[in-house]
């Protein structure tokens, strides 16, 4: 039955590659039917080749994303993307009322619109099995991430967090042992790594291309902090500038943490040492707005990591260079269907999202990609892919099938905690006199 189902995937692909000259050919057999078909296919091929036995979508329960915000939007946008996942419940917003008008506005049953995420949770328990959400997605102040992750685990409930995933190591640490003691699936939004050209970066550097690494350079200027912006109301500014709601860190909490991210997950290598010089530019504002920190990985190899809110012009600025032995790659977020791979004696290579020899060199990239070449895909698409491997991922737990290895290939706790080590080892090199500060043991 699944051999038939995948037949049906290829034919359906074999179509539109007629039309747009899209796809594999020489690979079809294996990649497509790799490729998760949620990412093309209509609901129907999702529920039978995602996973015959689970004839239903994941219900999703949503934490913050309240009126105004931002980020809850954009998972409920990139969430729904593949048809497999609907959101039937929230505690949408800090204030119940806020709640209540969200849940209106999505036109959700009123009766699983919460005034806070407790209630939720005493609220869906209370429905049988199968009707209750699969999982949660927090998408809350950073000071919430913990609490929230915490007591739906405990319930029972898989959870997708938000980054930072905490607000300390410490609360990172005991969130590490809580998911691996529920055997829950745990998936942290770091939303960077879900795009198709920053897998294939990853891919390139894994087959060896690269030769040893030898220096890593990774940059996210904004200038949206230029202001006192927090000042005037402005409520993602407000919270992110507040010491007890963003944690030990500002700028370098809120983007530097993408970058840490990003080259651990393109290089495979793990950041041992920091030497970092934290800024506060903006008078009266109470964490740093402003980040350089020289980096040293496990293998040798050197780094510079650059966050800023202060970088007037700058918009999302994110941008990686990895250097190696051989060769050396560039990917900006700005133009993120574009990877840059450059060789000692020739012209610059440019590989370019959809095409077929992206996909002949990762399966990870070609799963990742809904749109044929030239048709730019990028922010939504990039959390959709982290949501569809991460509910792989569940299906294959309800159903206890084992679950493709490249719907493994999402952000989890691990990454989280590394996140909040690089913060809390930033914060300790930059108030010491010594400067280069190791990572303490996970
Ligand atoms: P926001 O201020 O726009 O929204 C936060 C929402 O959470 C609001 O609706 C607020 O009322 C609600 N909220 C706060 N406490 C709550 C509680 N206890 N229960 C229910 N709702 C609660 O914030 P934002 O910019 O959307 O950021 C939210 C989180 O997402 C942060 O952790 C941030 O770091 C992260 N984020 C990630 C990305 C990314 O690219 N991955 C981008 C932006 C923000």
């Amino acid at each position: 039955m699944q051999e038939a189902v995948f037949f049906e995937q290829n034919h359906f692909i074999n179509g539109l590659e007629q039309q747009v000259g899209w796809g594999l050919p020489h690979l079809k057999k294996n990649w497509w039917a790799k490729a998760h078909p949620t990412n093309r296919m209509s609901l129907d091929i999702v529920l039978k080749g995602a996973n015959m036995k689970l004839d239903r979508k994941l219900k999703m329960g949503m934490v913050g994303g309240g009126p105004g915000a931002f980020i809850g939007e954009v998972h409920r946008k990139a969430s729904r993307m593949d048809g497999g996942i609907e959101l039937v419940a929230g505690a949408f917003d800090i204030n119940p009322q806020k709640s209540k008008q969200m849940g209106r506005e999505l036109l959700l049953d009123r009766r699983r619109v919460y005034g806070t995420y407790e209630q939720m949770i005493a609220g869906e328990l209370k429905l049988p099995e199968g009707e209750r959400i699969d999982f949660v997605s927090i998408t809350t102040p950073n000071n919430w991430h913990f609490p929230i992750a915490r007591d739906f685990l405990n319930a029972g409930f898989h959870v997708m967090c938000e980054k930072p995933m905490t607000f300390n190591t410490n609360e990172a640490k005991t969130l590490q042992k809580l998911v691996k003691k529920s055997g829950k699936v745990f998936g942290l939004m770091h939303n960077y790594t879900g795009y198709p050209m920053v897998k294939l970066a990853r891919d390139i550097v894994r087959q060896g291309e690269l030769g040893k690494i030898r220096k890593l350079i990774v940059q996210y200027p904004q200038g949206w902090l230029s202001t006192p912006l927090e000042r005037t109301g402005q409520m993602q500014a407000a919270w992110r500038t507040d010491p007890k709601q963003s944690g030990g860190a500002g700028c370098m909490g809120d983007i530097g943490t993408h970058c840490e991210n990003l080259c651990e997950y393109i290089s495979g290598l793990k950041i041992t040492q920091v030497c970092a010089d934290l800024t506060i530019f903006v008078k009266g504002r109470r964490l740093d707005d402003d980040g350089s920190v020289l980096l040293r990985f496990n293998n040798g190899a050197r780094g510079i990591l650059h966050a800023s809110q202060v970088s007037i012009g700058e918009e999302n600025n994110l941008a990686i260079w990895i250097y190696g032995e051989e060769k050396s790659l560039e990917w900006h977020q700005e133009h993120p269907n574009y990877l840059y791979v450059k060789v000692p004696d020739g012209p610059v290579q440019v590989w370019r999202r959809g095409n077929n020899y992206v996909g002949a060199k990762s399966p990870a990239a070609a799963r990742a990609t809904r749109l044929p070449f030239g048709h730019p895909e990028a922010f939504f698409e990039a959390f959709a892919n982290n949501y569809c491997n991460f509910a792989d991922t569940i299906r294959a737990k309800i159903t206890r099938t084992k679950p493709d290895p490249l719907a493994l290939d999402f952000p989890d706790v691990d990454d989280g905690l590394r996140g909040m080590l690089f913060i809390e080892t930033v914060l300790a090199s930059t108030k010491s006199k010594q400067k280069w500060t190791a990572f303490k043991k996970a």
